[in-house]
């Protein structure tokens, strides 16, 4: 490993070499090797910057850090490690994007801004179950992040949808804080790992309901109950809750891209055999945004780091690098 010394940030150019949409460990990544390849990338953060990080607490499997580490600090130090060797930061979210012709044309509100390449690396998002009043109180009790709201709800009774490691992770998280969790699951087993669900069946303060629903969050200004329907019986209970936590799993960040970028059927790009490569020539992916499998941040910032070569590489070929 070599250490190369900080460079001067340049000004945004006519038409970027690279800009990378997206600042999760994918985009950070993919800036740290696409800056020390003297591309001077333009990185748009977005106004949420940091990604899924931003709202987790111990990140114990992120290699590097044998303590553990918190998810905000470890994108605060990356980002610092991106800005070291000049990439630029716009905070701001794109609202549109023309992939149609080259150079690539991408919009912040009015400011345009044209790039050579483009590196995609929105991340996902939690999903929700799509209840009017699930929408209602969201914020007001109901949550798709417990290491966020959590603490609001101490000494209280809250309630985990989803059968999955987050909602495990998340019920745990939560014991912490209220008097009582309910994990409300569809099935009758966890798609959870093994240690994971094992943590929640072991935990006295955690209840599970299987084979349930949440069929709906009621309150007035703020949620006082949910009722829950057993999908055997077709019986609907009403329980009274304080916090709802939905952790059903995330959508990719992807409807900026639809009709000009080839998707999944549920919005994943799509990238080529072992590349960051999407449909088009030019545009990469890397991170949650391609990635419904694994989702890491190590796998995130992997992929951050191919999608910078591969435009590298591309760039080259196409005699653009370091206009
Ligand atoms: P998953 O897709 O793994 O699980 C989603 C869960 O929500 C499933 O149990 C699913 O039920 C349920 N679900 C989905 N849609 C609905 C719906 N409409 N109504 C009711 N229930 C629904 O998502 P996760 O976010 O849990 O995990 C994503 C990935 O991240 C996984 O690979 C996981 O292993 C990983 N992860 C790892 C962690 C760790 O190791 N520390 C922590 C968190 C996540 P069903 O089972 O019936 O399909």
């Amino acid at each position: 490993m070599s250490s190369s010394a900080p460079v001067e940030k340049p000004q945004d150019k006519a038409v970027e070499n690279v800009i990378i949409v997206g600042s999760g460990p994918a985009g950070l990544t993919a800036a740290i090797y696409a800056a020390r390849a003297n591309l001077e990338p333009l990185l748009i953060e977005g106004e949420e910057a940091g990604g899924q990080l931003m709202t987790t607490t111990d990140v114990e499997n992120y290699p590097g850090f044998p303590k553990g580490i918190q998810g905000p600090e470890l994108m605060t130090i990356t980002r610092q490690q991106a800005e070291r060797f000049g990439t630029r930061f716009v905070t701001r979210n794109v609202s549109r994007v023309d992939l149609s012709s080259r150079p690539f044309q991408l919009w912040l509100g009015d400011k345009k801004y044209q790039t050579h390449s483009l590196i995609i690396a929105t991340g996902a998002s939690a999903k929700y179950l799509g209840l009017e009043s699930e929408k209602k109180f969201l914020g007001r009790g109901v949550s798709a992040c417990a290491t966020c709201d959590g603490a609001f709800f101490r000494d209280m009774q809250v309630c985990v949808v989803g059968g999955g490691d987050t909602a495990m992770e998340e019920a745990n998280f939560l014991t912490r804080f209220a008097s009582k969790v309910y994990v409300i699951h569809r099935r009758d087993e966890f798609r959870a790992s093994k240690i994971m669900a094992d943590r929640v069946l072991n935990n006295p303060k955690i209840e599970v309901l299987w084979n349930s629903a949440l069929d709906e969050v009621l309150g007035d200004d703020v949620v006082k109950s949910i009722r829950v329907a057993n999908l055997k019986t077709g019986e609907k209970t009403e329980m009274s809750m304080d916090g709802v936590f939905i952790a059903i799993g995330h959508k990719p960040n992807t409807d900026l891209f639809k009709g000009q970028l080839e998707m999944n059927e549920v919005g994943y790009l799509i990238t080529k055999d072992k590349s960051t490569y999407t449909s088009v020539e030019g545009v990469f992916a890397a991170g949650d945004v391609q990635d419904p499998i694994y989702r890491q941040a190590i796998t995130a910032a992997g992929t951050g780091c191919m999608a910078a070569m591969d435009a590298e590489r591309w760039l080259e070929s196409q005699e653009h690098a370091h206009e």
